[in-house]
C-alpha cells in the first residue's frame, strides 16, 4: 500500500520503517529542515558539542525490546542522569534522595530514620493526592516542596501545583538511599552519535522517501491508503473547535570556556529566577572532550500559534477540547493519529517507540487501523 506518515520524528521514523520492511510504500512529509522531531541533535558549529537542540532527552526504558530496537540502530553509550538543583543559596542532589534529605536539614539520617523523619512532616490526611501538591505535601512534606518543586513548577506550567495534576510529580521518585539516578529504568544510555542520527537509521530503507521542509495540507491525504499523522490533533481539524493548549520552551544560548556547572543539568527551584534549568549539552557526551562550552537557559511559557508545541497541558479545559477532538477524528476514515502532538499526551521517548511499534503491528494484523490506537483520553 501506499502510505503517508506526517511527521519526521520518533513515532514516524519506527512506524515507517516497520510498515516498509513489511513491503508498503511510505512517504514522510516533515515541516522542518531536521528529522527526529524534538529529540534533534546537532553539534555546535563553535565548541563541536553535540547539542540537544529542543532540550535535554536522556533515553531510559524498561521495555527491553524498546531497548533492543534503538541498539539496533545506533549505539548506546550508558548514561546516567545526575540532576542538580540550586535552591536557598546551596546545590542539592535531585530526585530527593538521602543525600538531599540530610543536606537541607542537616541531619545523618539512615534510611529507616529518614523515612520516619519525612512520614512526620507528610500531611497523612491527604489519602488520595489528586493534585500535585497534595502528591507533594502527602510524599515530602512542605519544606522539600516548597523548595524543589513549588517554584520550579509555577515556571514550568505557568500555575499553580493545586492546579496540576498529581501525575505529573510521580514522574520523579523519592528515595531514601544515596541513588541520584534521575530514572528508575533498567537501560540508560546516549546514542554515542545523536539521536538525529540514530533517526536517520531508522529511516534508511528503500521503501522510505522523506520530504523535509515540506507543510502537510489536508488534500495531500487523498493520494494514499492511510495516513499516520503524528503533527498536532487540532491542526489536523485547522483549529475548528480552538486550540489544544500546550508549554513552549526558549533556549537561550551561551557559551563558555571550560566547564560551567560540572553536570548536565542544574534545576532552579526558585521562582525568581526566571528560568527553570541550565542544560550544559557537553556532559551528555561524557566520552567526548571539548574544551569549550554551550548551556541552554531554558524558559517555559504559553505556546502560541507560531511556536514548537512540547508540553501538553491536559488540564479542565484542554481535557473537555480534547473529547471533542477525539470525537470528530473517530468519524474520520483512513488517518491514525499517533505520537505526543497526536495524542496530545505526555510521552517520553521510550513509551513513543513502543506505541510506534504497536501501532505498525495493529496495522500489518488488521490491514487498517482506527483513528487511535493508542487512546489520548
Ligand atoms: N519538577 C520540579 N522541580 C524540579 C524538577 C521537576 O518541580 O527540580 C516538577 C515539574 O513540575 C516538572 C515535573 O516535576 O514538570 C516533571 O519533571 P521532569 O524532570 O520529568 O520533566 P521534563 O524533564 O520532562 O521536563
Amino acid at each position: 500500500m501506499k502510505l503517508l506518515l506526517v511527521g519526521a520524528g520518533l513515532s514516524g521514523a519506527v512506524i515507517g520503517r516497520h510498515l516498509a520492511e513489511a513491503g508498503h510504500q511510505i512517504t514522510i512529509l516533515e515541516a522542518r529542515d531536521h528529522v527526529a522531531g524534538n529529540c534533534h541533535t546537532a553539534r555546535d558549529a563553535d565548541t563541536g558539542v553535540m547539542v540537544h537542540v529542543y532540550g535535554p532527552h536522556i533515553f531510559h526504558t524498561d521495555d527491553a525490546q524498546v531497548w533492543d530496537y534503538v541498539n539496533g540502530f545506533a549505539r548506546f553509550v550508558p548514561f546516567k542522569n545526575r540532576v542538580k538543583t540550586t535552591a536557598r543559596g546551596q546545590v542539592f542532589s535531585l530526585p530527593i534522595n538521602l543525600h538531599t534529605i540530610n543536606q537541607f536539614y542537616g541531619q545523618t539520617l539512615r534510611p529507616d530514620a529518614a523515612r520516619a523523619f519525612i512520614e512526620a512532616q507528610a500531611d497523612t490526611s491527604i489519602t488520595d493526592p489528586q493534585t500535585f501538591e497534595e502528591q507533594a505535601l502527602r510524599f515530602v512534606g512542605p519544606d522539600l516542596y516548597e523548595a524543589f518543586f513549588k517554584g520550579y513548577t509555577i515556571k514550568q506550567w505557568g500555575l499553580h501545583p493545586s492546579a496540576l495534576p498529581a501525575a505529573i510529580l510521580k514522574r520523579l521518585p523519592v528515595r531514601f538511599n544515596y541513588d541520584d539516578n534521575y530514572f528508575a529504568h533498567r537501560f540508560q544510555g546516549m546514542p554515542e552519535h545523536g539521536y538525529t542520527a540514530m533517526v536517520t537509521a531508522i529511516l534508511d530503507h528503500p521503501g522510505i522517501t522523506v520530504h523535509l521542509n515540506t507543510r502537510f495540507t489536508r488534500d495531500q491525504a487523498d493520494a494514499y491508503d492511510h495516513v499516520f499523522y503524528a503533527g498536532p490533533l487540532d491542526g489536523w481539524f485547522d483549529y475548528e473547535l480552538g486550540r489544544l493548549g500546550y508549554r513552549t520552551l526558549d533556549f537561550e544560548p551561551f557559551r563558555y570556556e571550560g566547564d560551567y556547572q560540572g553536570c548536565a543539568v542544574m534545576n532552579y527551584g526558585e521562582e525568581d529566577v526566571p528560568y527553570t534549568r541550565i542544560t550544559e549539552h557537553k556532559h551528555f557526551s561524557p566520552w567526548e572532550e571539548h574544551a569549550g562550552s554551550i548551556l541552554y537557559r531554558e524558559y517555559s511559557r504559553a505556546c502560541g500559534a507560531d511556536d514548537i508545541p512540547y508540553y501538553p497541558i491536559r488540564q479542565v479545559r484542554e481535557k473537555a477540547l480534547l473529547r471533542d477532538y477525539v470525537a470528530l477524528a473517530e468519524q474520520t476514515q483512513g488517518v491514525t493519529f499517533v505520537g505526543r502532538l497526536g495524542t496530545y499526551r505526555y510521552l517520553d521517548m521510550d513509551v513513543t517507540i513502543r506505541e510506534a511499534l504497536d501501532t505498525a503491528d495493529a496495522f500489518l494484523r488488521d490491514g487498517s487501523a482506527p483513528a487511535f490506537v493508542h487512546a489520548p483520553l
